[in-house]
């Protein structure tokens, strides 16, 4: 996993895209002369990624003449200088050749373009924390940008790092602002799309068609491939969450070639892993099974961990079809070590722009208490001037002043306590996500095996849940969602550990429970959640799955364990749903090597409970 070379392939990758996508076009105006540097300087900078042999030619013949060029052209050539070093992917020395344009040049404008190049390779190295704090200042300098490409190019990296870190809202008002300054050309339709992107990851409202064509349109007429194609990956996207599965289908294979033509991997991935699970929805395993393997084929090698672990999940699944337990295990194993790192990337981020957002915060607070300070001071002398009971108001003073500190860092730890908190729960149920819910059912699990306790795992997945969205709405879906977490919750203890491992799927993980025990457990929340909901607009019938797995079949590992559980829970599909299935066979086929050794509670009577039996 730590293989520089890797690394670095994946710098390159991310670096020529986004530097390449938020330049910032500069218009040079007529052919230069070789003796008018200003217009070198200016042409160079048109054409830094359209045509980059020449940008790197007229580099080269500018950085011989040093000499002729005035102050403000030498920062201006030194700015170009350090984004062609990050441009071709040598970040490390690109970070302080940025910096010196930073801190030296009179110029905001150029000193605001280093900040948002110096933003983007920050991102790309996963140093968000960086990121954000540059991001801070330079959008307290925004309004004294003259320039509105060096406007453009801030706006554009911060709304792109935004989203990154799932601050949709504003990353949507900043991609306002670009394509307010630019509502055509090339940069509004980066603007554009960081617009429809935004929107569309927000989640919030449906994908607006009108609003995404417009886009595409503004991004075709300047001939951007790559930012018009990623906005019909969120529309197809979009259609899938719909169940317009054919829809997608259609999109994505209309703009297939294209997508491949451009040769940029990450939107080639994205494609290959949305088809998949596309034609997986429809049942065509095959061709699912030939895109999943053409999305790992890649991301494994570009480290994308998003698509990578979609890929995975879907092998995983396509193997438990086929009955092929030991591909499976291997597929699942890697699509959980995939999934973490691809969940703990996310919440770096979302991390990284709380902390600088409390930073920032205390930072206030000082500047406040500072100022305060010099008020008593001042008040002091006043009070000395004339004679009047000085100490004891000056102590008044202080013990109000040191009262209100001792409140905003109280407030301040609180709110650092929440960030931390929200970082842990899923944002509809407000249960732990998928990730906390991994650390702590393992560390549970450690504890057990210590302990010399069994545990066992359920795994809920929802009935039907497509059916309830189709005809009812998402919003009815959500509540459902929430309704059987609220059910649910009823019956946990308070050292079970209880998820929203994905969409409609929960897992509870009790510790100190036998087999049995867990059966019953099950048995007793299925049919809470079965029971219709008392007191609602619209009469539900809902029902969910549940499969079990117990340390004592099948290890305190909580990887095998899932693999296990979600066995049994695609046996309770299989047998009608609305049923519990524990599986208490062997679950490590890598031992005997035939999916036929593993039994189910089905298969031998005993261990299922049926609703309908
Ligand atoms: P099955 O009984 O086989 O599990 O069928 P299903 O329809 O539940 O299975 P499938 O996995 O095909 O569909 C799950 C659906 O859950 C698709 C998705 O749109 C929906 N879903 C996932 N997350 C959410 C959510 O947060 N809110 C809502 N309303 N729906 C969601
Ligand atoms: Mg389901
Ligand atoms: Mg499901």
């Amino acid at each position: 996993m730590n293989d520089p070379g890797k690394r670095r392939r994946k710098c390159l990758g991310g670096a020529v895209l986004l530097l390449g996508l938020f330049a910032g076009v500069v218009s040079a105006g007529t052919t230069p002369q070789p003796g008018d540097p200003a217009a070198l300087l200016a042409l160079a900078d048109s054409i830094k990624t359209s045509d980059h042999d020449g940008f790197t030619n007229l580099l080269k013949q500018l950085n011989q003449t040093t000499a002729g060029l005035s102050n403000e052209q030498q920062w201006y050539l030194r700015y170009l200088n350090a984004w062609e070093t990050g441009y071709v992917g040598d970040i490390e020395k690109a970070k302080p050749e940025l910096r010196d344009v930073i801190d030296g040049a009179p110029d905001i404008d150029f000193r605001m373009r280093a900040t948002a190049t110096l933003i983007n390779l920050l991102g790309i190295e996963h140093r968000y924390q960086e990121a954000f704090g540059l991001l801070d200042q330079a959008m307290d300098n925004l309004p004294n940008i003259t320039h509105k490409d060096a406007r453009f190019q801030v706006l554009a990296e911060s709304s792109q790092l935004l989203i990154q870190a799932g601050q949709y809202d504003l990353a949507s008002t900043y991609a306002d602002q670009i394509i307010a300054d630019y509502p055509q050309g090339r940069n509004g339709c980066i603007g554009k799309f960081l617009k429809v992107h935004a929107e569309f990851l927000r989640g919030t409202t449906p994908v607006d068609e009108a609003q995404s064509q417009n886009a595409i349109d503004t991004c075709d007429k300047v001939g951007e491939g790559i930012p018009a194609d990623s906005i019909r990956r969120d529309m197809a996207s979009f259609a899938m969450q719909q169940g317009k599965i054919n829809d997608a289908i259609a999109l994505l294979v209309n703009r297939y070639p294209h997508v491949v033509s451009y040769q940029y991997l990450d939107l080639t991935s994205e494609y290959d892993a949305l088809l998949a699970q596309a034609y997986w929805k429809t049942n065509d395993i095959r061709r699912a099974e030939k895109y999943a393997l053409d999305t790992a084929d890649i991301a494994v090698k570009s480290n994308f961990t998003q698509p990578l672990s979609v890929a995975y999940q879907l092998l995983f699944q396509i193997e438990q079809q086929k009955g092929d337990m030991r591909d499976a295990l291997a597929y699942h194993e890697k699509y959980m070590e995939v999934d973490k790192s691809h969940l703990d990337d996310t919440r770096e981020k979302a991390l990284a722009y709380q902390i600088v957002r409390q930073q920032v915060e205390a930072k206030k607070i000082q500047l406040e208490t500072l100022n305060k300070q010099n008020q008593i001071l001042q008040l002091q002398q006043a009070l000395d001037l004339k004679q009047v009971e000085t100490s004891r108001l000056y102590i008044a003073l202080l013990l109000t002043i040191l009262a209100s500190i001792a409140f905003w860092l109280y407030r301040l730890k609180r709110s650092q306590l929440r960030f931390m908190r929200l970082a842990r729960r899923d944002g509809l149920t407000g249960i732990f996500n998928r990730q906390h819910f991994v650390d702590e059912a393992e560390q549970s699990l450690r504890y057990a095996a210590k302990s010399l306790r069994g545990a066992c795992l359920i795994l809920i997945d929802m009935d039907h849940f497509k059916q309830i969205n189709d005809t009812h709405g998402h919003i009815v879906g959500d509540h459902v969602l929430k309704q059987a977490v609220a059910t649910c919750q009823r019956y946990l203890h308070s050292c079970d550990v209880f998820g929203r491992l994905g969409g409609e799927e929960f897992g509870i993980l009790l510790p100190e429970c036998t087999p049995s025990k867990a059966l019953d457990r099950a048995e007793e929340i299925r049919q809470a959640i079965n029971a219709t909901p008392d007191g609602d607009s619209v009469p539900l019938v809902i029902s969910a799955s549940f499969g079990i797995a117990s340390t004592e079949h099948h290890s305190y590992d909580l990887r095998r364990l899932l693999v296990a559980a979600d066995d049994a829970l695609y046996r309770a599909k299989r047998h009608g749903r609305n049923r519990v299935v524990m599986n208490i066979g062997d679950s490590v086929p890598a031992a005997h090597g035939s999916s036929q050794d593993r039994k189910d509670s089905t298969d031998d009577g005993g261990q299922c409970t049926d609703p309908a039996a």
